[in-house]
């Protein structure tokens, strides 16, 4: 047994060195009173988790997303009339499952209280044994495996087409890659979003392709980067945030973009006639997926102007070809202006890159948070209340300083609890998601 013991640990130490880990489990508590027994799991930084009970025998299974073990940790919980053994183990070479075999069935809850400075974070598992043994179990393991929120991210232009160039002769179509690569390397480092790329080098992509890569995928957010350009201008800089329009652009600005991102050199054109019938079609089933877009790109506009500069305060709208996938949420983003020497310098700087990323995953992931696709592991952990703390005010809290403490965007916070404007009462209930 202590041999067994110890080949899983160094199986587990192995595994955790070779892979990046965000969490580390740090230590399990066990606590029994009555009918109920309390396990604590310390943890250095906010995790997620799933946790769901299997029958035959009956056991609770926790899983850790992204966590390893403390290397010096040492199992030492002793078993009681509830619970049979402890087990741990890797369920993939990233993630940590422990297993809580118990005696007989019981219910279950738990939450989630997030460190600070001096103390650690705590997963709480209670489990309770007073419940009538015909009862099912309340969160049985789905049969459907749950699955991650897609997005499929385009970098614009590509290969032949440099799109804009700016006046120290950079390429958009290269600084957008780079950003689009750390938009995916972020999004794929959360637990349950994934990211696909139109293109991951510079190759060409037709218009049309690149739309259809998204519906491929299934995705659940199309997202095209660009950098915007103005000729004989050099000072405008700032972003903006493109949508699909119905009735063509809302602008002679946006009119003036849309002609040139379509363009794509001579790809398709929106004048050719079975494509504009095409295009109308599309447009019957839109409509959903343009209020979608929007909602998205409100949200990412918010992240971007803590980062910079954004030229327009609401999303625009316009007939770019790139976003008409009719079943897919689609949105351009014009980072900032390339035809400005300074911003053209910022967008080939690896710092500003992951601003802009970072900034465009938290709107991402912001909207997601409120408006999870159902059947994903979001939508599961959110409605399990894995994420989610239970806050009840208290005498002199304000909301910016709760959204401070549990480090998540007063926006968030006030879309998640139905609050408009700032006033809360003492007593109130707030439930805060918590992600990492
Ligand atoms: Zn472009």
């Amino acid at each position: 047994m202590l041999i067994k013991r110890i080949i899983l640990f160094s199986i587990l130490c192995s595994l955790a060195s070779l892979t990046w880990s965000a969490a580390t489990l740090k230590n399990i508590r066990m606590a029994v009173q009555d009918k109920q027994v309390r396990l604590v799991l310390d943890l250095d930084t906010n995790i997620n988790t799933r946790v769901f009970s299997l029958d035959n025998p009956n056991r609770l299974v926790i899983d850790l997303e992204n966590t390893k073990l403390l290397n010096s940790y040492r199992h030492t919980l002793s078993t009681n009339k509830f619970i049979d053994k402890i087990r741990l183990g890797g369920e993939s070479n990233k993630n940590l499952r422990v297993v809580v075999d118990l005696t007989r069935k019981a219910e279950f809850k738990y939450f989630i209280i997030p460190g600070s400075r001096t103390q650690n974070t705590r997963m709480v598992l209670d489990i309770d044994f007073n419940q009538s043994f015909s009862q099912p179990p309340v969160n049985k393991l789905s049969t459907v495996p749950l699955r991650d929120i897609k997005i499929v991210i385009d970098p614009g232009h590509g290969g032949k087409d440099p799109g804009a160039i700016g006046p120290n002769g950079t390429w958009e179509s290269l600084v957008v890659l780079a950003v689009s690569r750390q938009l995916a390397n972020q999004i794929n480092k959360t637990s349950d979003m994934r990211a696909f790329l139109t293109r991951s080098d510079d190759s060409f992509v037709a218009l049309r392709d690149r739309m259809e890569i998204a519906r491929e995928q299934k995705a659940d957010l199309f997202v095209s980067i660009h950098a915007d350009a103005l000729d004989n201008n050099t000072r405008v800089k700032g972003a903006s945030i493109y949508i699909l329009s119905n009735k063509g652009a809302n602008d002679e600005a946006s009119k003036r973009l849309a002609k040139r991102e379509n363009e794509n050199l001579g790809d398709i054109s929106l004048s050719n006639k079975n494509d504009s019938l095409a295009s109308v079609l599309m447009d019957l089933s839109q409509g959903v997926s343009i209020e979608t877009s929007k909602e998205v790109g409100e949200s990412i506009l918010k992240e971007l102007a803590r980062v910079g500069t954004v030229r327009k305060k609401k999303v625009q709208q316009g007939s770019f070809l790139v976003l008409k996938s009719p079943d897919v949420p689609s949105l351009l983003i014009e980072t900032t202006y390339i035809s400005n020497p300074n911003e053209e310098k910022k967008l080939k700087d690896k710092k500003f890159q992951t601003r802009l990323a970072k900034a465009i995953l938290q709107g991402i992931r912001n909207y997601f948070l409120v408006n999870p696709p159902e059947g994903t592991k979001l939508a599961n952990n959110l409605k399990n209340g894995a994420s989610i703390l239970d806050y009840t005010v208290q005498r002199g809290d304000t909301l910016s300083e709760i959204a401070e403490t549990y480090n998540v965007k007063i926006t968030l916070l006030r879309s998640y609890n139905n609050i408009s404007g700032s006033t809360i009462k003492v007593g109130q209930a707030l439930r805060i998601p918590l992600y990492r």
